[in-house]
């Protein structure tokens, strides 16, 4: 596939270390808070770039971290402690808070079909490794103790790579938040890898090291989760555009020089979802999650047909405006596969490679998923039989995870229910859209007619018109339908 790298700030072929087998790695959520819809925008880009590597062929190893601790409010090393924040917030203890917001991060990830990577490492889960990589980039000189912290020394790499083709909005996230200089520092860019001099008296989880107790930068624990899990040579890093920098130029620069050999082949860094207000923040505390979208009753899987509509490349813009233009057109793209037939038929393999080949240059020319829907669409026009086009329409829903057929058959399913003779009794058969509480209703007002009882009956009548709901007399019963 072709994939814009921005290390390189090319559309390039990908290619990876060893041939056939991907080794990719994501950043993952900092577990102090739900996470937001634009979080999950990442997450939803990242997982169909995995799929779809899959897809091509290649054997995918994919390693997540889970951030719970280290993680300060600006991204350089200044304010306070976000799981601290949560824990107090909450007024729980900081395992808590990470234990829940994982929790509810994966769930979230569940209800969007996005797939748990085959790796997640929780930082608190692998604190040796840390001591050990930050001594030996003190050892190789890459580090030095300042003010009783460990610092990364930026002037020590040849290019102390930075991440430049981005908004000055974005780049500007991690120097934004926090003002305050920190005087141990030798060079400006320089940065943490172990703090023992720590600003929180209370800071709730910390370890013994050589350098005294404390806990590790934010940096450190994705080059050190990484390093273990992918091995020496990672083919594709994923991220937020504001993970770019600093947090992946200090990736670069701890792992690079703790192996002596260029470390990552390729980056991916997906823009962000904003608002009309600018980007969608957990800090600012005002934000949308999976479960309020749910709550407004929106299928999450219409916010991954959104996301897919628009390229990772450009930023997207979220209003309930255009979530509701995508969840039409993801209900009428449903309603167009449940009407297909022929589930027996024979499969057109010719005309299913063509497709499948159409699809693989469309969505590997830089991930353009909304071309990747367009296809959908050109199956479902192509003059083909039924069983091919559902045939294909799978094939493509393993990299897209739109639940296509499922909800195709479960529409198909409620719409058989609802259509179907729903209760009879002494010769009256009552009609409806598949809801017995009705029926009975309905039954008991017929019961009524028949022994006179008019006003029990018309009662009856004008309590169903309350629920919206509308008889029609039909000789031998009667049918009602929802208004
Ligand atoms: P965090 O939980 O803050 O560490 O962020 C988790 C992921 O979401 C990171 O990859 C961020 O770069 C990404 N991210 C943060 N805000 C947004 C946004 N508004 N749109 C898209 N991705 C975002
Ligand atoms: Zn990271």
């Amino acid at each position: 596939m072709y994939l814009y790298d921005s290390a390189t700030h090319k559309k390039e072929e990908f290619r990876t270390h060893t041939p056939g087998r991907v080794e990719m790695y994501t950043c993952g959520p900092t577990v102090y808070h739900f996470a937001h819809i634009g979080n999950l925008r990442s997450y939803i880009m990242e997982d169909v770039l995995e799929k779809f590597l899959r897809y091509e062929g290649y054997e995918v190893d994919r390693v997540m971290n889970i951030t719970d601790v280290g993680h300060l409010a600006s991204d350089a090393d200044t304010g306070e402690d976000k799981m601290l924040k949560g824990a107090k917030r909450e007024n729980k203890s900081v395992m808590d808070i990470a234990k829940f917001y994982t929790d509810a991060f994966f769930d979230d990830c569940a209800k969007l079909n996005i797939k748990t990577p085959d790796v997640v490492q929780p930082a608190t889960g692998l604190i040796d490794e840390f001591i050990r990589v930050v001594s030996v980039l003190l050892d190789k000189g890459y580090a030095y103790v300042a003010g009783g912290n460990v610092y990364f020394d930026t002037s020590k790499m040849e290019r102390y790579y930075v991440f430049n083709d981005h908004d000055e909005e974005d780049l500007a996230v991690g120097v934004r938040e926090g003002v305050e200089e920190d005087r141990n520092k030798r060079n400006r860019n320089d940065f943490v890898l172990w703090f023992t001099k720590s600003k929180f008296e209370d800071q709730a989880l910390k370890w013994d090291s050589p350098w005294g107790v404390g806990y590790p930068g934010w940096h450190i624990e994705c080059s050190c989760i990484s390093m273990k899990y992918n091995g020496e040579y990672l083919d594709l890093h994923c991220g937020g555009v504001d993970n770019a920098f600093p947090h992946h130029t200090n990736e670069i620069a701890q792992s690079e020089a703790y192996l002596g050999h260029p470390w990552c082949g390729h980056w991916f860094h997906v823009h962000h979802l904003n608002t009309d207000s600018g980007k969608m923040s957990k800090s600012k505390g005002e934000f949308l999650t999976v479960s309020l979208l749910e709550e407004k009753g929106y299928d999450p899987l219409a916010y991954r047909f959104f996301c897919l509509q628009s390229h990772y490349r450009k930023g997207l813009v979220f209003s309930w405006e255009n979530l509701d233009n995508a969840a039409g057109a993801y209900d009428k793209l449903i309603k167009r596969i449940a009407a297909l037939t022929g589930e027996e038929g024979e499969v057109d393999e010719t005309a299913a490679a063509r497709f499948k080949e159409k699809f693989l240059a469309q969505v590997g020319n830089d991930l353009n998923t909304s071309m990747g829907i367009t296809c959908l669409y050109d199956v479902l026009k192509a003059p083909v039989g039924d069983a091919t086009k559902r045939a294909v329409l799978a094939s493509f829903d393993r990299v897209l995870s739109l639940s296509l057929l499922e909800k195709a058959a479960a529409l198909r399913e409620k719409e058989a229910a609802q259509a179907k003779t729903a209760s009879s009794s002494g010769g009256f058969t009552v009609q409806g859209e598949g809801d017995p509480a009705v029926d009975a209703l309905v039954l008991q007002r017929a019961q009524a007619k028949k022994a006179k009882d008019f006003a029990e009956a018309d009662r009856i009548r004008d309590e169903l018109k309350a629920q919206g709901i509308e008889i029609a007399d039909v000789p031998g019963g009667a049918v009602w339908k929802k208004i």
